[in-house]
């Protein structure tokens, strides 16, 4: 059981970040949102870009051999110099390039979580796996704990931390006036979501994350996913509901008795594998890892 874990979460790190890319041949490709607003797709994480003539501020920052593509394809649209980098979370597909762009003159800004969890050395016991403390200039100089307000190029900009869902240091921006939004990996488009257990996250706090992001939105709102393309509040929802009718039938099978190992047989996400299991979590996966992490929320048998 708990090696099927580590190595089904060797698979899903070695995905998300640690693979060995070829970066040269990667393309920071932009996607115009509003007039000022855009969102980028390189190798990674999504970017996001507000432009104007206060400075950019860019959301993430994908691997670090990239931070020159994204700044050229930056400069293309508004030669500014980017004066704030927000880091949705601390993972390294949207934060690796958080040194490059500190140098370049960027004030970084994130949760107090994602700057503690960076200072030092983390310990993944799942893994067995320790990962080394950042370098000092990948450190965010700007932290906060609940919101924080950004009020540049005639726009107003708020982020809001989550709950411990994707990780413990999760946070949506939103562009209020342009009714924009950069979900980070609380809402991702690759299939059933990455819960990064080791770094704070649960299951339970992901789904109450998008319904959070979902009080914000309405029918008109552009939601920037944290990995896929472009979606609307409408998509967001369907990921949210899929993903409460798995926590639903998990509970019930734990609630009657069933295993965390026996969960997987039951066939609780057959339906939405055809189009969430072509990620790298297939059904199976997720709900044994789901299934874990549930069962820890629920009162103990005396
Ligand atoms: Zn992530």
């Amino acid at each position: 059981m708990k090696n099927l874990l580590i190595v089904l979460l060797f698979m899903l790190l070695s995905n998300l970040s640690f693979a060995q890319q070829n970066f040269d041949t990667v393309k920071i490709r932009p996607l115009k949102i509003t007039d000022n607003i855009y969102m980028l797709k390189g190798s990674g994480g999504n970017l996001g870009i507000l432009i104007g003539k206060e400075g950019t501020l860019l959301v993430d920052d994908q691997f670090a051999p990239l931070s020159n593509k994204i700044n050229g394809a930056i400069k293309t649209i508004d030669p500014g110099e980017i004066k704030f980098l927000v880091n949705t979370h601390l993972h390294g597909d949207h934060s690796g390039g958080n040194e490059n762009f500190k140098r370049m003159g960027a004030t970084i800004v994130a949760h107090d979580h994602v700057r503690e969890r960076m200072t030092t050395e983390q310990v993944n016991k799942q893994l067995n796996r320790t990962t080394p403390a950042r370098d000092a200039d990948a450190l965010p100089v700007i932290t906060f704990p609940d919101k924080m307000n950004f009020h540049l190029n005639g726009e107003d900009v708020q982020l809001i931390h989550l709950d411990n869902g994707h990780t413990d240091g999760d946070i949506i921006v939103h562009f209020k006036k342009a009714n924009v939004f950069h979900m980070g990996d609380a809402y991702v488009r690759y299939g059933y979501p990455f819960i990064d257990l080791s770094s704070g996250g649960s299951f339970s706090g992901f789904l109450s994350s998008l319904d959070k992001g979902l009080s914000f939105m309405d029918d008109n709102s552009k939601v920037i996913p944290g990995h896929g393309e472009l979606a609307s509040k409408n998509d967001v929802k369907i990921l949210r509901d899929q993903l409460y009718d798995i926590r639903e039938q998990i509970l019930a099978a734990l609630k009657k008795g069933k295993k965390v190992e026996e969960i997987p047989a039951l066939g609780i996400t057959d339906k939405y594998d055809p189009t969430l299991g072509k990620g790298f979590f297939k059904g199976k996966d997720f709900v044994l890892l789901a299934a874990e992490d549930l069962k820890a929320t629920l009162p103990k048998k005396k």
